[in-house]
């Protein structure tokens, strides 16, 4: 029997042995830094001419490594490749794809610190959130796989008599994955792993920011035991490579996480039936958001500001499911403004490498000017009251932001920023806190710190999230115990670390026989 499924434990780094085990990792990883990676389709790696850096966010001189960057030629290559392992890959019985999962999370567990190492280097993730993503994808693995071994047990159906009845999920066929740099192995390795596990093969289309890490989880598949063809890596830029896999009548299925731009750009194109296609493709997407934390006049503040600082901070607010808004009640809104200004202005900025630091760059140059604008469009629209500045040159370093009296309509209000920026706002009733929480047209995550439980039973009913959260933080869904998704311009309402997730890379088959 195998073991039940749990979360994988995250290192407590207060501990001399594991801060040193890290700090060895980091080594290893710099004596690693500059190699060259590139396209592997159908288990041939292939260097190309174009060649794209991949830089350090928190020093700009120091290169990661170099990315051979595959086009239009070599996207039609790694498509016809999976099509043609699919027809192998598609009879390898369920139980036997999960154990190249299982095979996967006991290498990956053995080589944590490495993994977490090369997100504090090429994604600027601190220590700590460096090594949650490491355990999320470890736990992506896991729980995949032993959800491909339920969905491949006999499925229940109601009998007929003289009849033996069946119903299999099958998988769909040709799947592109365009995984986002935020969580660059979490994400990159559940989008992956759920549609490898269920049977199809697939296309990866690393983000650009992360993809070295990306290159050495798809390394990792390999050694794994996931077969040739299986997953084709292609690194590439998205305007040459991004719309020719998602328009290619051979794609069965997208599964994308990012902007909203670009998920909207893919379900718009996957809805156009190409000559020679012969299914409607399917699109899985999770989109951004506009989280809000609401807080309650009857609140415990310590609590309150201790969520909205973890949530709105905590990778730089590079989440989708941080916390870019604050809807207090008028009692408590000073003192809590106060309190997190104050948790806030404590908060250390600087390079990852030191596990001192709570928030390392955000992603890119671009990242780093559009947050800057939005720190300044809002500091017009209200009231700057902590951070607002850039740090040091050498990366991409800002401030942790405060923006307080926002109105519900402004863009800072409304807009998604995916940075370290949090914009406050006063409700003058419970109720209108809610309405202004759920005005917006994105429906991710959000939370509510009160102790009335009749407010929180409102708010279970009212907040339209996907993942709603009472007392505590918005932020950190654990696989299998909050299933990640949200709703209206989040995605597609998917599920991400849930049971329902598989079904989305499968159909159901039923045969009848007449006995
Ligand atoms: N699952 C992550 C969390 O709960 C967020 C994922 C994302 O940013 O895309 O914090």
């Amino acid at each position: 029997m195998r073991e039940a499924y749990r979360n994988e434990p995250f290192t407590n780094f207060t501990e001399d042995g594991s801060r040193a085990a890290f700090a060895k990792a980091l080594q290893q990883v710099k004596s690693e830094l500059g190699r060259e990676y590139g396209p592997v389709i159908g288990g041939e790696r292939i260097a190309t001419e174009l060649r794209q850096p991949s830089l350090n966010p928190s020093d700009t001189q120091s290169v990661i490594g170099i990315v051979c960057q595959a086009d239009r030629a070599l996207a039609e290559r790694a498509v016809q490749t999976a099509a043609a392992a699919f027809g192998i890959w598609r009879r390898v019985p369920p139980s036997a794809r999960a154990r190249c999962l299982y095979k996967a999370a006991a290498i990956l567990r053995r080589r944590k610190h490495e993994f977490s190492a090369w997100m504090v280097m090429e994604a600027g993730k601190s220590w700590t959130e460096a090594d949650v993503d490491t355990a999320e994808a470890i736990d992506f693995l896991e729980f995949y796989g032993r959800e491909m071994e339920r969905l491949g047990d006999k499925q229940p159906l109601t009998s007929v008599p003289g009849e033996d009845n069946e119903l299999t999920y099958i998988p769909l066929g040709v799947g592109v994955i365009i995984p986002p740099w935020n969580f660059p192995l979490a994400i990159m390795a559940g989008m992956t792993a759920s549609a490898i596990v269920a049977g199809n093969t697939v296309v990866l289309k690393p983000a650009s920011p992360t993809q070295v890490i990306a290159a050495r989880f798809a390394a990792l598949l390999e050694e794994a035991g996931v077969p040739e063809g299986v997953v084709n890596f292609l690194p590439g830029p998205g305007s040459e490579i991004g719309d020719y896999l998602v328009d290619h009548p051979l794609t069965r299925f997208i599964s994308f996480t990012g902007s909203k731009e670009v998920g909207l750009r893919i379900n718009e194109r996957a809805a156009r039936t190409q000559p020679g296609q012969k299914w409607i493709k399917r699109v899985i997407a999770e989109m951004g958001g506009k989280d809000t934390i609401v807080v309650d006049d009857d609140a415990d503040l310590e609590l309150a500001a201790e969520a909205i600082t973890l949530s709105a901070f905590g990778f730089s607010g590079q989440k989708c499911s941080a916390c870019s808004r604050v809807v207090a009640l008028g009692k408590v809104y000073d003192e809590l403004l106060g309190r997190v200004a104050e948790r806030a202005s404590r908060l250390t900025v600087g390079s990852p490498e030191d596990p001192a630091t709570y928030m390392g760059p955000v992603i890119d140059q671009k990242a780093h000017a559009k947050i800057m604008e939005y720190i300044g469009i809002g500091a017009a629209e209200g009231r700057l009251v902590c951070g607002g500045k850039a740090g040091d040159p050498r990366g991409y370093f800002i401030e942790p932001t405060i923006i307080a009296d926002v109105r519900p309509d402004t863009r800072i209000a409304q807009e998604e920023i995916f940075g370290p920026v949090v914009a406050f706002l006063k409700a003058s009733s419970f109720d209108e806190a809610l309405a202004t929480a759920n005005d917006t047209e994105f429906g991710l995550t959000g939370a509510v710190i009160s102790r009335s439980r009749a407010r929180l039973e409102q708010a279970r009913e009212q907040f339209h999230v996907g993942n709603l959260y009472f007392n505590r933080k918005c932020t950190g869904a654990l696989v299998g115990a909050h299933p990640f998704g949200g709703f209206n311009m989040s995605g597609t309402d998917s599920k991400a670390g849930g049971r329902d997730y598989l079904l989305l890379f499968t159909q159901a088959k039923v045969v009848s026989e007449r006995l």
